[in-house]
């Protein structure tokens, strides 16, 4: 086993999908693990957090670590009523996410954990829990550098940019990369449109792009969202997940050496996703990149020290 290294315990996307034949790739929605020696911090609270926790309740190595929100939508934070280090006094746990104040994560992450919805309140939890300062935008634990971003989805959604030992490993479960290409091309499409507001909207695409792309820019590994096929998205814009094809396109234009496509449509079984895989693949090789294209899968570790 890696030193150093990332680990899916999710990777599906909108709701887990027990179902045979989704297991290969698997089941659990988003939680990531992120491990440097006995350092660890954890991005996401999603169904897959779940066996996580059970890890940890196994072993006596680790009893304090750092959990991370990219944002709260069920997908992302259905584990915690469930998540059994909480409940265990000798567990210290920082957490943190998007909000206004430790106070507003705290009270979110409370809300799904009350009657009607749930027995037992987060008052329970005999973990040393504490919220920190949602200001952050740079954290560290141990030799772990975590660096949040902004992204395209729907409310205040973060990505992350991990960083051991200066390898780079960027996460983003949940974006859409072409929110605002529509809005744009309807316009352009517009005959009454002049060359000079023609040329500022082009302008705006480009400068959208780059933004876009500047958190991730040569990553040694990049996880992104890649729920949709283009039909699906065709009939899914705006819903904030991108679709695969626009994901290889981005990784390859940041010069991601690595390319995980995550957030897995529950709708697709795994020969589905291994379809939208070769697909993947082939418009890397298309456009003559280097860029090693995966399907992130629960239990695949990304090593640190070999990327
Ligand atoms: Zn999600
Ligand atoms: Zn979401």
């Amino acid at each position: 086993m890696a030193d150093n290294y990332v680990r899916f315990w999710g990777v599906r996307g909108s709701y887990p999908t027990p179902f045979s034949t989704h297991l290969r790739y698997g089941g659990n929605t988003t939680c990531l693990e992120i491990r440097a020696g006995n350092h660890l911090a954890i991005i996401d609270g999603g169904s897959g957090i779940i066996p996580l926790g059970d890890l940890l309740m196994r072993q006596q190595d680790i009893t304090e670590f750092l959990l991370l929100f990219t944002h709260y939508h069920w997908d992302h934070i259905s584990g915690m009523p469930f998540f059994v280090p909480a409940f265990v006094p000798r567990f210290s746990i920082r957490i943190t996410g998007p909000g206004n104040s430790p106070e507003e994560v705290k009270h979110i992450l409370g809300q799904q954990m009350k009657a009607p919805y749930f027995p037992v309140e987060t008052e329970t939890w005999l973990a040393n829990v504490q919220y920190m300062d949602t200001r952050i935008d740079c954290l560290e634990h141990g030799p772990i550098k975590l660096q949040r971003f902004v992204v395209h989805h729907p409310g205040t959604t973060y990505g992350y940019r991990i960083t051991v030992n200066d390898k780079h490993v960027v996460f983003v479960p949940d974006q859409e990369l072409l929110f605002i290409d529509q809005p744009i091309n309807q316009r352009l499409v517009d005959a009454e449109l002049g060359a000079d507001e023609k040329r500022l909207l082009e302008q705006m695409k480009e400068e959208e792009k780059w933004s876009l792309l500047k958190p991730m820019m040569d990553a040694h590994a990049l996880i992104h969202d890649a729920q949709y096929t283009p039909e699906d998205y065709a009939s899914k814009r705006g819903w904030g997940h991108s679709c695969y094809v626009d994901t290889v396109n981005c990784a390859i234009d940041a010069g991601a050496r690595s390319l995980y496509l995550f957030h897995h449509d529950p709708s697709y079984p795994d020969h589905k996703l291994d379809t939208l895989h070769r697909h993947a693949r082939e418009i890397i090789s298309a456009r003559g990149a280097d860029v090693a294209c995966h399907l992130a899968e629960e239990g695949l570790i990304i090593d640190f020290d070999t990327l």
